[in-house]
């Protein structure tokens, strides 16, 4: 087992430690094909579930943020015996005084959807700035073309990266006391000195009573005080917050732009060729055109936006949220369902040019799907005929994140909307996979 695959998740799915979260997920899908029992003769299930565990941990950025600076520890033992490496830098590979775990986002958006893609690593101070600017630039140009999410997403992202990307203070403390003893271990006292004075307040109580003793050893054996202060590289320069800041207020002005644009352009709307989404131009209503259906008795009232149909698995107290926008003509029902296997975690209503939001969806991974129709059944339930239906591309993950202060759950945003020279669109499904 590789140093920095403590437990050997990356060796169960087969990929680096440095895999993009991309590549964590189709390596994923993959293996749990070929061995989960319901869809493969080769099935294991011990395999299944050691990849599943492994998926687990590493689809979850902040987890995997743990997991990954978990593999640094070291004992005071330890450097007295053996010569410990210092952390290096996960992108130039040069040995870092003080590395730190970071989570930069990257927005992208596709109209109506908008994903936040974590790239993630050990950084020295440099390569974090660099790959921050590049993140932010990227989501820049890719971000804010979703409504509503991608300009929300984009500016916090854009913000977020400017001033150091996400970090975990307990990760960082901890490499820089393992940095405090792979120094000693090679002789390097001075630097081993000044970590060690950092790690003295650790949040970690451990770390801080051991950094107390290893620095009142080190002056013993003649570590210069003066010298014990290192210079803060993580600092945020005035030119690269500046530039963050600039890129993130950009954003609104383009938007609306945009809009302005948009409303301008709204007469052709109907030309648009939405590929694959449901658009104006491949559904409308029956009324508008003026052919005549066999009379089905329909729905009598109709249920309000976000309105649960029938079953659903919700928790009544907690839990994650989902927000459909309906920016289209026609009324839409939308289903949640919990990979791998589909079920049906909660459906509900939402009427056009209204927004509907759900709550309590537990932790788990979910795909959207979505059917448009112009009346419901006699159960209101389901539509008399289904006339577009489809799937939001992408499994979500929604974990709750629990800090010391605060339990944080997901809020999902998606809007269906007609589209204008749609490219990247959701996939269609049948109206029998909506339905099953
Ligand atoms: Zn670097």
């Amino acid at each position: 087992m590789a140093d920095n695959d403590p437990q050997g998740f990356y060796e169960a799915l087969g990929v680096k430690s440095s895999a993009t979260a991309e590549d964590i997920k189709s390596a994923y899908r993959k293996l749990a094909k070929e061995t989960h029992p319901d869809t493969s003769q080769n099935a294991s299930s011990e395999k299944f579930h050691r990849i599943s565990a492994a998926y687990e941990i590493l689809s979850d950025p902040l987890r995997r943020a743990e997991y990954d600076s978990s593999a640094y520890q070291a004992s005071e033992q330890e450097a007295g015996t053996r010569v410990i490496d210092p952390i290096c830098c996960s992108r130039c590979g040069q040995a870092t005084a003080q590395p730190r775990y970071v989570v930069f986002y990257r927005v992208y958006s596709f109209i109506i959807m908008t994903t936040r893609r974590p790239v993630q690593g050990i950084f020295c101070a440099k390569c974090a700035k660099k790959e921050g600017l590049k993140s932010s630039i990227i989501t820049l140009f890719t971000g804010w073309w979703g409504v509503p999410g991608g300009p929300l997403y984009s500016i916090g992202s854009i913000l977020r990266n400017g001033f150091g990307g996400k970090h975990d203070r307990s990760a960082d403390e901890g490499m820089i006391w393992y940095n405090a003893l792979a120094f000693l271990s090679r002789g390097n006292l001075q630097l081993s000195y000044a970590l060690a004075m950092r790690s003295i307040k650790a949040s970690d109580k451990n770390i801080a009573s051991d950094a107390a003793e290893l620095v009142a050893q080190l002056e013993r054996a003649g570590a210069d005080p003066r010298q014990g202060k290192l210079r803060d590289p993580w600092r945020t320069s005035i030119l690269c917050g500046a530039s963050h800041l600039f890129m993130a207020f950009a954003l609104p002005g383009a938007l609306a732009l945009a809009i302005f644009a948009d409303t301008q352009g709204s007469s052709v709307r109907t030309s648009y060729a939405g590929s694959g989404l449901y658009s104006s131009t491949q559904y409308r209503p029956s009324t508008q055109t003026g052919i005549s259906k066999p009379r089905v008795p329909t729905c009598t009232s109709a249920p309000y936006s976000g309105q649960l149909l029938g079953a659903n698995q919700l928790s009544a107290t907690e839990g994650h949220s989902l927000e459909i926008r309906n920016g289209s003509s026609g009324d839409a029902i939308i289903k949640v369902r919990a990979e791998p296997y589909g079920t049906v975690v909660a459906a509900f209503f939402v009427g056009s040019n209204q927004t509907g939001q759900i709550t309590g969806i537990p932790d788990g991974r979910y795909t959207v799907q979505y059917a448009f129709g112009d009346a419901l059944d006699i159960s209101c339930r389901r539509f008399v005929q289904v006339a577009g239906a489809g799937q939001f591309p992408g499994v979500e993950t929604l974990q709750t994140e629990q800090t010391t202060t605060q339990i944080i759950t997901q809020v999902l945003s998606y809007t269906l909307y007609a589209v204008p020279n749609g490219n990247v669109s959701p996939q269609n499904i049948s109206a029998q996979d909506f339905e099953r």
